[in-house]
């Protein structure tokens, strides 16, 4: 037996099990050392270019380097450690010993040998630029003692992120390209010199990271696990919707999107594509609390499956294979391809996911993966007594605007929806549930600011000087159980009411709490029984009916000495047309419900 094999048998695995390693084995090898490392300003790298397919490339070759096995095709992590004739554990076998105790999401953490660490992390350090030529990663190690690691793990983490976030602001720039003015610029970041032109699947001059990022760009292995989960039955949905339109014959031909055009295809406006960024709250705390490294590998382990079956029961139960996508073959020529995925997923993390899907599916894919996964963690006991949820920020666009653009939005949008969580968080809200915030972009003019910025101004937020009070044209960011209510508020407007009294009344909530009191109520009596009934039960669900607030605003709690009313009517203008229209029996059975809700008021 060679010396590391009874380091990993003496040392490591007793470590790895929750029991104290072998005394007298302790300082062989120098001792044992924590190594973690995260990947740096992915972002950029992702995407430095717009087209689909290159952000599926650049984010397949991250998370091959990542989470890759030997083997693979293609280099990563876990060869560095083989190499170095440390256990890796098993692609086949989860629990076989590893001393990579997680790996995922760009990040890693790894129990290793000191004597061999430096040498670990220069060889880390050397792989991600080696093989994207534009994304670095940050490794830093400290030795530990064994009292750490049983038990102490929180203040070990602790000062490791505390190394890791100091390592990352000292670091040199990414590697520079001088393009030198001759020089083409490659046709798709436009950034580095073009190196070779490419003739498949046309003729462009590409620079060599945006070369390897098309030519991993034409799987996405995400894709791939979806299809296997849902197939195998372990999602929470039937695989027959979404194989509706589909012959079981052709299951091995569903494509993916090319762009982001094929998938609004499948909208049902046909232009809309919807972006979806979703975070966990506090739930990597969670984890890195752990006592020991058991409980942490245990921990980590849950949140991974609780993601991945979120992301995949949303996508299952919300969307069906696409059929007749056009797709354009050159410039202006289109050819109908056969089946397509109608989704991208960009990456799924530990604790988040980036995910692109059809416009009018994408309130309902993100209210399914913020419940799934927020229940997938409560199942079990290692986060049942926590507060652990999840915010999304959605954007709902155009196909035609750069999802760099798109993406940035939606961080925006999170943060938004996080503050709205923490907010939550201090007043004890039970059941514990996670929030949305969403925009629905109609012109990328109206964003020449940022958002909270935008929120606080007309015509989201109209402040009446003399009166010191503000009225407030939106309800978001919502927690799952008002997004719900919001799409059904909206799903029963757009069958009940006539557009052009919405718009009416749109416009006139623009003028301020008075004028849009005075315009609804008028319009209030001007309805006939059945529209009354209508409007009363919006009030009704959003709480309007106070004696002392004319409908249709709420009141909210005074901030910075302004009184605040609130109404969600722009929010049910805004996804009117994004919700699934409702079916002659749900309406039928609704509108049975408002009819009640109107008699018994009557009485
Ligand atoms: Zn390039």
């Amino acid at each position: 037996m060679n010396r590391l094999d009874e380091w990993s048998r003496r040392v490591l695995v007793p470590i790895l099990e929750g029991r104290n390693p072998e005394t007298d084995m302790i300082q062989q090898e120098g001792g044992v050392a924590i190594l973690s490392a995260d990947t740096d300003k992915i972002k950029e790298y992702v995407f430095e270019s717009d087209r689909l397919p290159e952000i599926r490339g650049a984010s397949m070759i991250l998370d091959g380097l990542n989470t890759g096995w030997p083997g693979d095709g293609s280099p990563n992590i876990r060869e560095i450690f083989a190499a170095k004739g440390l256990p890796i554990g098993n692609k086949e076998d989860p629990g076989a010993p590893s001393c990579i105790i997680y790996a995922g999401g760009g990040s890693l953490l790894a129990l290793v040998p000191v004597n061999l660490a430096e040498k670990l992390k220069a060889d880390i350090e050397a792989l991600y630029p080696r093989e994207t030529g534009v994304a670095t990663i940050t490794c830093v190690w400290q030795p530990i003692g064994v009292d750490e690691v049983q038990g102490r793990l929180k203040e070990l983490m602790a000062r490791q992120s505390l190394l890791l976030r100091r390592a990352k602001q000292e670091k040199d720039q990414r590697p520079f390209f001088e393009a030198i003015p001759p020089a083409r610029r490659c046709d798709s970041c436009g950034v580095r010199p073009a190196a070779e032109v490419e003739s498949v699947p046309e003729l462009r001059w590409l620079c060599w990271p945006c070369k390897k990022k098309v030519e991993n760009s034409l799987k996405n292995l995400w894709a791939e696990e979806f299809l296997d989960a849902l197939l195998s039955g372990r999602l929470d949905c039937e695989p027959t919707k979404y194989l509706e339109k589909i012959n079981p014959a052709e299951l091995d031909s569903i494509q993916i999107a090319k762009d982001l055009e094929e998938i609004a295809q499948a909208s049902r406006d046909e232009k809309s594509v919807g972006l979806i960024y979703a975070d966990g709250n506090g739930v990597g705390h969670l984890v890195e609390a752990s006592g020991t490294i058991e409980v942490y590998r245990r921990k980590s382990e849950i949140l991974h499956t609780a993601m991945r079956q979120a992301v995949f029961t949303a996508l299952g139960r919300h969307l069906s294979v696409a059929q007749n996508i056009k797709r354009e073959i050159k410039k202006g020529k289109y050819e109908k391809v056969g089946a397509i995925h109608p989704f991208e997923i960009i990456t799924i993390g530990g604790d988040d996911a980036l995910l692109i899907v059809p416009g009018d599916r994408a309130l309902d894919v993100a209210i399914t993966l913020g419940r799934m996964f927020e229940a997938g963690l409560k199942k079990h006991e290692e986060f049942a007594s926590s507060r652990a949820t999840l915010s999304i920020g959605l954007v709902i666009a155009d196909r035609r605007n750069p999802v760099y653009f798109l993406h940035s939005l939606a961080e925006d949008l999170l943060k938004s929806a996080k503050k709205r969580d923490r907010e939550l968080s201090q007043t004890n809200q039970a059941p514990a549930e996670g929030t949305l915030d969403f925009l629905v972009l109609k012109s990328q003019t109206m964003l020449s600011t940022d958002l909270s910025d935008l929120r606080s101004h007309f015509p989201w937020t109209i402040t009446a000087e003399p009166q010191r009070e503000k009225a407030i044209l939106t309800g978001r960011p919502f927690t799952w159980t008002e997004a719900e209510r919001l799409k059904r508020s909206a799903q029963v407007v757009a069958k009940g009411l006539p557009r052009s009294q919405i718009h009416a009344l749109r416009r006139a909530l623009r003028q301020g709490r008075l004028m849009g009191s005075l315009f609804y109520l008028y319009q209030w009596a001007r309805a006939d029984e059945r529209r009354k009934a209508l409007l009363r039960w919006v009030e009704k669900e959003w709480g309007m009916q106070s004696t002392l607030v004319p409908p249709p605003w709420v009141k909210l709690e005074p901030k910075a000495g302004y009184k605040r009313y609130g109404t969600v009517w722009e929010d049910i203008y805004e996804i009117l047309d994004l919700v699934p229209r409702l079916g002659d029996e749900e309406w039928q059975e609704i509108r049975a419900r408002i009819r009640e809700g109107a008699e018994s008021e009557v009485k």
